[in-house]
């Protein structure tokens, strides 16, 4: 198959968060299984590990009658080349997003994917489209490319990567930006309630919709997880799937992971303790080796469960544990961590800031990672906290509910433990147990080496959508 992955972010080039993480490892994961893999990007400013980017070709895309310059660059990783598209105007800004033109900056993204295919020739077969920022290729395809002979037969995937961010926009955009006609806002293909929405037009124009877990695929049909979407959702429902996300197994290896000061796998896993009494040295925290230290990755947003912990904060400060925070994002959260930290200096490490390095330590170092989500589509911080035998606590949700077993005493089952309710008491009761069971030795080793011998690679997603982009393409 010739798969083409239209996205805003890939590592190792640019992240802000899992979407990255997700298109740097399938595509590869699915070359590996001979297919051929193209991603196109945008080519922002703040990209690492693009420094041989070769010059391609150049071509117009008109913003409606606005004419701007495309330029296009190459990199090939792994047999998988990479397309990035080029106007200093969009992209020669630092970061990735949160601009009042970000509209058409990725409408802009849109029109270059589509003129790539036909400007470099290239068979697409797939045309897999993430997220919000790649939405409109689906409806712009149908509406203004299917119908040349170039562009024939391409088939559209569209997966969700978080329901919450949706591309809601004034419906004046869809002309006045996106060059489609009004009436596909009259007649609802481009509409969503009183406005124009991205996603709700890639649910429906696109032949199938993925998305990252298969709990979360059941709960966007609710009205609790739809965001407004469970309706058109409903109606597609026999087209859409869940797929658990992998992890990279080359970047997050407790083997060869350079960020840590002591590598170490299932088999030499007394050796961590290495890792764990230098994090608590680099962040002030007192150095014992016995004491729980309890981690957290993740952006400050209330879709990670934040005011779960700020809410029993105190509660947990009395407890014989430490906790290192390690997150940014919103104002409110960040203040109210600053201020408890205040309090615990020896056993609280609040670290307001995004740090590669350090998330790796705490994976790399920590006794348990706790993650609380109100909703998660996937979740990658618990599959990559369980490559490291840190033993996630979660909330059962989405991707969460899909990848975490809750540890079984009697029958020594399990890779972490988990609590059904969004609900604080909920949480630190099972805090509290998770803290009773550290204390067995032999037990917690045990789930040490389950959590780290669960396999939670790309190998078995890569597989499930080759299966799905075939019988696609055999419909
Ligand atoms: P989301 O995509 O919703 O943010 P995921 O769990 O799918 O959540 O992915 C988050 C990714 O971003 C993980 O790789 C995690 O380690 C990383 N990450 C989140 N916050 C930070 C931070 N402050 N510093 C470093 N890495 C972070």
């Amino acid at each position: 198959m010739h798969i083409l992955f239209a996205a805003s972010e890939c590592t190792p080039f640019i992240k802000s968060g899992g979407l990255a993480d997700v298109l740097g490892s399938l595509p590869q994961s699915l070359q590996k299984l001979g297919h051929e893999c193209i991603v196109v990007l945008p080519k922002y400013a703040d990209m690492k590990g693009a420094e041989d980017l070769e010059y391609v070709t150049h071509y117009d895309i008109y913003i409606s009658w606005r004419k701007k310059y495309c330029g296009v660059f190459k990199c090939v990783r792994d047999n998988v080349t990479y397309y990035f598209i080029d106007n200093e105007e969009y992209y020669g800004r630092p970061g990735l997003y949160s601009y009042d033109d970000d509209y058409e900056r990725f409408a802009f993204f849109d029109y270059a994917v589509l003129e790539l295919i036909s400007h470099l020739q290239l068979e697409v077969d797939i045309l897999h489209l993430h997220d919000w920022q790649a939405a409109m290729i689906a409806p712009l395809y149908r509406e203004r490319y299917a119908m040349h002979p170039y562009y024939d037969d391409i088939k559209i995937v569209f997966t969700i990567h978080n329901i919450a961010y949706q591309g809601k926009a004034d419906p004046k955009i869809i002309n006045s930006i996106f060059g489609l006609p009004d009436y596909l806002y009259e007649n609802g293909n481009l509409r969503n309630g009183d406005c124009f929405n991205m996603m709700k037009s890639a649910i429906l124009y696109s032949d199938i919709i993925t998305t990252v877990s298969p709990t979360y695929a059941k709960e966007i049909l609710t009205d609790e997880f739809g965001e407004d979407l469970q309706y058109i959702l409903r109606i597609r429902m026999n087209d859409l799937y869940g797929i658990l996300n992998g992890i990279d197994y080359v970047i997050n290896d407790p083997k060869t992971d350079p960020n840590l000061i002591q590598s170490f796998d299932v088999d030499t896993i007394e050796l961590k303790a290495e890792n764990k009494a230098a994090l608590q040295k680099e962040l002030g925290l007192v150095e014992d080796p016995e004491v729980p230290l309890i981690g957290v990755v993740t952006r400050l947003t209330w879709q990670k469960g934040i005011d779960l912990i700020i809410n029993r904060l105190d509660e947990m400060m009395k407890r014989d544990l430490q906790l290192v925070i390690l997150g940014a994002g919103d104002y409110q959260y960040e203040q109210a961590f600053e201020n408890v930290a205040k309090k615990y200096p020896d056993k609280l490490s609040v670290n307001l800031k995004y740090d590669f390095g350090l998330s790796c330590r705490i994976y790399g170092s920590c006794d348990m990672f706790l993650m609380p989500s109100l909703f998660e589509p996937c979740g990658l911080s618990q599959m990559m906290s369980m490559r490291y035998g840190t033993i996630p606590i979660v909330r059962e949700t989405g991707g969460l509910k899909d990848s975490v077993q809750p540890y079984n005493e009697y029958l020594m089952t399990g890779t972490g433990f988990s609590f059904a309710h969004y609900n604080a008491h909920e949480m630190m009761d099972i805090i509290d147990y998770a803290l009773q069971v550290y204390q067995q030795k032999d037990q917690w080793k045990h789930l040490v080496e389950n959590a780290m011998n669960e396999k939670l690679d790309w190998e078995k997603s890569a597989k499930t959508y080759e299966r799905l982009f075939n019988d696609l393409l055999n419909r």
